[in-house]
């Protein structure tokens, strides 16, 4: 059954479009069930009916004609209920549906299961069989179910997919086709889309047809005789040390190089109008499948040649590719897994706005992209994104969602919302040199959160009064080796100039979990239960001790540096790290500098920090609470993984009440504490943690503005007094909307824009 299941899999995932998906499932599921009838009905979000979309068993001319209203018949039964039905005798149930022109009257017994992908329904696999006798089992039920929850991924892609290349379920070409994932990085961005890809990886390919065929014939004409060079060479280099039938091995890869073979198969495609590196995907693709598809274990492994020769071919055809990608004025950075460098490729002043598929608003490149203020989508786990580049594209990163192709009056209603947002920035630019204090005189300092100089630029002219967290993996993340210390210093003074005299807090350096160092990777089963943050670097002190060194060294003569140790789980932890700190410091000073010790705070991050803050705060001058990553250990969330992002909440009434405690518990010892995570950057969580009583709030450049705005506008007791009423109720959900609401009502209405709901209603009715 697994392997059915598997095979099945298998040849839907490398279908063509939706159509040949489902054509494939149908045929199979009927085969590998015995049965007479199998088909799918797929829901068409604009009509919300179920169409007919693929049969084996009824009459083929019933496809794309029959269709049922949504609570409709038997399929409207499936789909409603959500579960599966499985009916010895159909025609007698009062929701039997007859359609003459499917033949179905032949048929008695009735299985259909929903197919679901995400809690929506995408449509009903259904089966049926002549006699009523033969009713379906409960192992039939099963597999049934099996095999439409494993393709529900597949067909929703390929559905959106479909939708996106013009072929909407009904056949209208589409516009306005939205897809949502969730909120990376607030605001809205009208551009075009770039697509980028890691280089030599066939299923990243985008699918494009091409008119210059005789030029894409040449540069596969050229990247085949050049793979043919290297496995000769290589085969030449290892000929003394390999028998010959291992050497044989390169004859067949050559074998399969030859035109007959593969590259005849990739020629006739191009051929066909479809770009070198597209016909390539398609043939290995199907190449592959084809190979694993075979019994003979053997024959099943040359699969993994075919992979590797397209994948050869393929660097070949990339090659330089990537450099010579054109920015388009307004760029839409799209990928199937953004990455800081691909942020850096951009030229100045084109990239307004990014789309991942992986990842979600916690994710490094998430906030490096509200560091940027350029709006962002995370977790469009469903987008094809293959046929998005070239596209015009609307991001809305209030919302967590994107239009691919907009009509005139959606794209006009996004620009009034660009618009809109331009002139609240500029009318908070009279904020920039006024303090931040409530209307009775309480004062919180507003930090900065950097990683990159140009987040220093912003900050500087949104009136920041120092770094709260500069995360300082950042600039370990562009080298391709562990930058030096005189190279570390150099990016350590820039910071710590721009700002000085005010504080400026370096964090060593935090890797693991999602922050990977390509020069150093960290292979990890569940990495952010795993080696992160100090652990690495305590298990590395020659990492920790020149990254100390080099800031205590770029700190002379500013005296405005401060020290962050992330990831504290363990008291130990801490004073091995002050013993390091201390010993750098008393060798720096006796080399010469004139340096003064750095105050040195721990982060509060993990669930265990909450309940030993006294005995923390005892040890080190400050707190900063990092609720990016407690939010995510509280709540078992992993912050990065989109199927969860619902579930990611900071308004949680556990987050909150740890971050009170955290407060409380500082403030007894007489140390003062700050937070540093992304709900400091939100207006409402800003005024919730002032209430509590923190003394730093830092936050991305952009969010500075808003968040000074709103402490100026209220009085501390108010805001003391809101606090008091969300901690009594209990759901995120009821909390975030309390906020908001005191936010509309307070004035701040405008911040919250467009609210969670009401951008995608308002969308709609600007396109309806
Ligand atoms: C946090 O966890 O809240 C934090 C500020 O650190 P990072 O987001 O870099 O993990
Ligand atoms: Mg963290």
């Amino acid at each position: 059954m697994l392997s059915i299941l598997r095979s099945l899999v298998q040849e839907v995932n490398s279908a063509r479009d939706l159509q040949e998906a489902l054509d494939i499932i149908v045929s199979r599921v009927q085969k590998a069930m015995g049965t007479e009838v199998c088909s799918v009905y797929l829901l068409d979000p604009a009509s919300n009916r179920y169409i007919l979309m693929a049969t084996e068993g009824l009459y083929k001319d019933s496809v794309g004609q029959v269709s049922l209203a949504y609570s409709e018949g038997l399929v409207g039964l499936v789909g409603s209920r959500e579960e599966p039905i499985n009916l010895e005798d159909a025609p007698s149930h009062p929701r039997y549906r007859y359609f003459p022109e499917t033949g179905e009257e032949r048929f008695r017994s009735f299985l259909g299961v929903p197919i679901i992908h995400h809690r929506r329904v995408l449509g009903v696999l259904v089966v049926q069989q002549r006699e009523s006798s033969r009713c379906f089992d409960e192992g039939e039920e099963a597999f049934l179910v099996t095999v439409s929850a494993q393709l529900a991924g597949v067909i929703a892609h390929s559905e959106a997919t479909g939708v996106i290349s013009g072929l909407s379920l009904t056949g209208e070409e589409a516009r306005d086709v939205s897809f949502g994932g969730v909120p990376g990085a607030p605001g809205v961005a009208i551009g075009t889309g770039v697509v980028v890809y890691p280089v030599a990886d066939l299923d990243a390919v985008p699918e494009k047809p091409t008119e210059e065929i005789d030029q894409e014939l040449e540069l596969f004409r050229s990247a085949v005789d050049a793979v043919r060079e290297d496995i000769e060479r290589v085969a030449n280099r290892l000929a003394s040390q390999l028998r010959p039938e291992e050497q044989a091995l390169f004859d067949v890869y050559l074998r399969m190089l030859s035109d007959e073979a593969l590259p005849g198969e990739v020629v006739n495609r191009i051929q066909e109008g479809v770009w070198a590196q597209g016909a390539l995907k398609q043939v290995v693709q199907q190449y592959v499948r084809h190979f694993e598809m075979m019994d003979d274990l053997y024959l099943q492994e040359r699969a993994v040649d075919i992979r590797d020769l397209g994948r050869r071919l393929l660097s070949h055809l990339q090659e330089g590719e990537q450099k010579h990608l054109e920015y388009p004025e307004r760029t839409v950075l799209v990928s199937e897994e953004l990455t800081p460098a691909m942020l850096g490729e951009v030229p100045k002043g084109q990239l307004v706005g990014l789309v991942s598929v992986k990842g979600s608003s916690n994710s490094h490149v998430a906030i490096l992209a509200r560091a940027m203020g350029v709006p962002t989508v995370m977790g469009l786990v469903d987008i094809p994104v293959n046929q998005l580049d070239g596209r015009e594209l609307v991001v809305d990163g209030f919302e967590g969602q994107i239009f691919a192709s907009p009509s005139s009056d959606l794209r006009a209603f996004y620009q009034a919302i660009c618009d809109e947002e331009d002139e609240l920035v500029r009318g908070l630019e009279a904020l920039r040199d006024k303090p931040c204090e409530t209307t009775d005189g309480h004062r919180v300092s507003l930090l900065v959160n950097t990683g990159l100089m140009t987040d220093v630029v912003r900050s500087l002219s949104h009136g920041a009064e120092g770094i709260g967290l500069y995360r300082t993996e950042v600039p370990f993340m562009i080298k391709d080796r562990f930058p030096s210390e005189q190279e570390q210093r150099e990016y350590y003074r820039e910071q710590l100039e721009a700002f000085a005299p005010n504080p400026v807090t370096m964090r060593t350096l935090d890797i693991g979990g999602d922050k990977a160092l390509t020069y150093f990777p960290i292979q990890e089963e569940n990495p952010f239960l795993g080696w992160r943050g100090i652990r690495v670097t305590l298990d590395h002190p020659e990492i920790f001790l020149v990254q100390v060194r080099a800031m205590l060294k770029a700190s002379e003569g500013l005296n405005n540096l401060q020290i962050m140790l992330p990831m504290i789980s363990n008291i130990s932890e801490v004073e091995e790290s002050l013993h390091l700190v201390y010993r750098v410091y008393h060798e720096v000073r006796e080399e010469g500098y004139d340096i003064h010790m750095p105050k040195v705070g721990v982060m509060v991050e993990v669930p265990a920090a909450v309940y030993q803050i006294r005995e923390l705060a005892e040890r080190v001058d400050f707190l900063s609470v990092g609720s990016n990553d407690l939010t995510q250990y509280l709540l078992a969330v992993d912050r990065n993984n989109p199927r969860v992002a619902q579930l990611y909440h900071s308004y949680h009434p556990a987050v909150l009440q740890a971050l009170v405690r955290v407060a409380q518990d500082a403030h007894s010892v007489g140390k003062p504490v700050g937070i540093c995570g992304e709900l400091a950057g939100d207006p409402g969580g800003a005024l919730l943690l002032m209430a509590m009583g923190y003394d730093s709030l830092s936050m991305n450049a952009a969010s500075l503005p808003k968040v000074k705005s709103v402490i100026r506008s209220v009085d501390r007791e108010w805001a003391i007094q809101l606090l008091e009423d969300v901690l009594l109720l209990d759901s995120p959900h009821v909390i975030k909307s309390c906020v908001d609401l005191a936010l509309r009502n307070a004035g701040f209405g405008r911040y919250l824009r467009p609210a969670r709901t009401s951008t995608a209603a308002l969308a709609e009715q600007a396109v309806s």
